[in-house]
């Protein structure tokens, strides 16, 4: 299996190599195999793609938001049209199985484009403001070239979330797709140019870990939007306050998923499943932490052992696999030292643990994982896994579940589970979180806003929220009088 694209990078509106950049090989998840060899950007490339940037963005900025939007909403119907061949690239960049990139990957992507596409002509209106005979307005106007890098769990939908908005805004920008998943991103520039949008307004350079400062430092960017890790946040956070440039974290989680006792108990096993083995578990706000009521903690556990132990795992191009691998050989290795924690920590084991032997080859899988027993104190309860490793704990009542829940430095997401509805909603709004589900999981239609609290980010991405993190209000106040000056 080959997806070598054409060159390693896409700026100013074409495929650009630049051999004297690091190497960085393309592994199929699923086989370990090399599918494609690509540079990282050197600092001539990185200065290249900011400068294509710089150029381009004035006169698009100058475009009408309607003329702005008909493009991105083009590329939203080219993505559709592609929607199988770009699964495919996307379940070869990160090994997730094609029953889910078909589904959730491409088209979230479009989804994107096709909503801050339609929203523009209205949604960058500004204001006025009545003040007695004189007045002001105010513009949303654009804040120049954002930087966009991305993790490897979603490439084409990220690569998709901060575009769109921030190319609706009148910006121009240059995305850096995870070193783990290069190829998805490049796609995405290719069909923005097919769909009309001027070139040099989204460029894709390649790099790693040494290559993002050079564009966060950079002098001519306005803007970061970092998905990735925490402790990657602190680092770009602190780089780009240097120069003060606006900033987006979408981070990580330790997100908690209280299942009370009055639950539709079949329903919260299904939002705890897909809210801890979706994509392989590799979901910024899965519900790790599932908090069960002591009352129901056997017939959940029993059921849920039950509908994991039938969860197909296999070859990610089989449109029946539910379990692909994990994105990396040190993704895997990362994931089974936690399951070692687990086990050393006294969690109990409830199905899962390994290597699945029927998976045959190099491919970097992982059972789906339950653990139940888990403390507050254990490792498994406290960091991020980033893997297929549901914790359930147990709990007795709702102060104390609040408490726990909200017992950590993360706070991305978190979800409950009841009939109840005014606990519902009481139990949502205590709970330290950006984003919260009631009675389902892990759902982020570009309509609402998606983005963390506490240490898992500020900034929001979706919804008409996202507009405000790709532009900033001018104020202009408008004399109609003579000037009354007392010297
Ligand atoms: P990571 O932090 O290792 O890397 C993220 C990106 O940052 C990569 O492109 C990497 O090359 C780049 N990078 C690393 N160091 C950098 C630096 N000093 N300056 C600039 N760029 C740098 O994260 P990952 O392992 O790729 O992704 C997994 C993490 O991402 C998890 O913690 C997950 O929770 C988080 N995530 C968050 C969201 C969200 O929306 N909140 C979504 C997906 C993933």
């Amino acid at each position: 299996m080959k997806a070598q694209p054409i060159a390693s990078h896409f700026i100013d509106g074409e495929y650009v190599e630049d051999t004297d950049g690091t190497v960085i090989e393309s592994l199929y998840p699923a086989t370990g195999e090399v599918i494609a060899r690509l540079h990282a950007a050197t600092p001539a490339i990185v200065e290249r793609a900011i400068a294509a940037a710089k150029r381009a963005q004035p006169a698009w900025a100058a475009m009408s938001p309607t003329a702005r939007g008909r493009i991105l909403k083009r590329a939203a119907d080219i993505m559709r049209e592609r929607n199988r061949e770009l699964s495919e690239l996307e379940t070869l960049d990160t090994g997730k199985p094609i029953q889910e990139t078909i589904v959730a990957d491409p088209t979230s992507g479009a989804d994107s484009f096709e909503f801050f596409g339609g929203i523009a002509a209205a949604g960058l209106n500004g204001s006025y403001i009545p003040l007695g005979q004189d007045f002001a307005y105010t513009k949303r106007v654009p804040l120049g070239v954002c930087v966009g890098i991305g993790a490897w769990n979603y490439p084409q939908q990220i690569a998709c979330w901060k575009g769109a908005p921030a190319l609706i805004c009148g910006n121009a920008m240059v995305f850096k797709p995870s070193e783990n998943t290069p190829l998805g991103a490049l796609k995405i520039a290719e069909i923005l140019i097919e769909a009309g949008l001027p070139k040099g307004l989204y460029n894709v350079i390649q790099g790693d870990r040494t290559t993002g400062p050079l564009l966060v430092n950079h002098p001519d960017v306005a803007k970061v939007s970092l998905t990735g890790s925490v402790p990657t946040g602190r680092k770009v956070a602190a780089a780009a306050a240097g120069s003060l440039k606006h900033v987006t974290m979408e981070l990580g989680g330790k997100s908690p998923l209280i299942v009370f006792d009055d639950a539709d108990i079949d329903s919260a096993i299904g939002g705890a499943m897909l809210g801890n083995f979706y994509s392989t578990g590799q979901v910024c706000s899965n519900g790790t932490r599932v908090f069960v009521a002591r009352g129901i903690k056997e017939t959940f556990l029993s059921r849920l052992k039950a509908r994991t132990e039938n969860m197909v795992i296999g070859d990610p191009m089989d449109e029946a696999t539910q379990i692909g691998p994990m994105v990396s050989f040190d993704q895997r290795q990362k994931v089974m030292s936690y399951i070692d924690k687990g086990k050393a920590e006294g969690a109990t084991l409830v199905t899962g643990g390994g290597i699945p032997n029927h998976v045959t080859g190099e491919g970097y899988y992982v059972q789906p994982t339950v653990f139940a027993d888990v403390t507050d104190e254990m490792t498994i309860a406290r960091e991020e896994i980033f893997g297929p490793v549901m914790c359930v704990l147990d709990f007795d009542d709702e102060a104390e579940v609040i408490a726990r829940a909200n017992g950590t430095e993360f706070g991305l997401s978190g979800g409950v589970f009841t009939s109840d509805l005014t606990r519902a909603h009481r139990v949502a709004d205590q709970l330290e979180a950006g984003t919260l589900w009631i009675n389902t999981y892990n759902l982020c239609p570009v309509e609402i806003p998606f983005g963390g609290s506490k240490q898992s980010g500020f900034g929001r991405e979706n919804s008409l929220a996202a507009l405000e993190h790709y532009s900033e209000l001018k104020t202009v106040y408008v004399g109609m009088g003579k000037v009354e000056a007392p010297y």
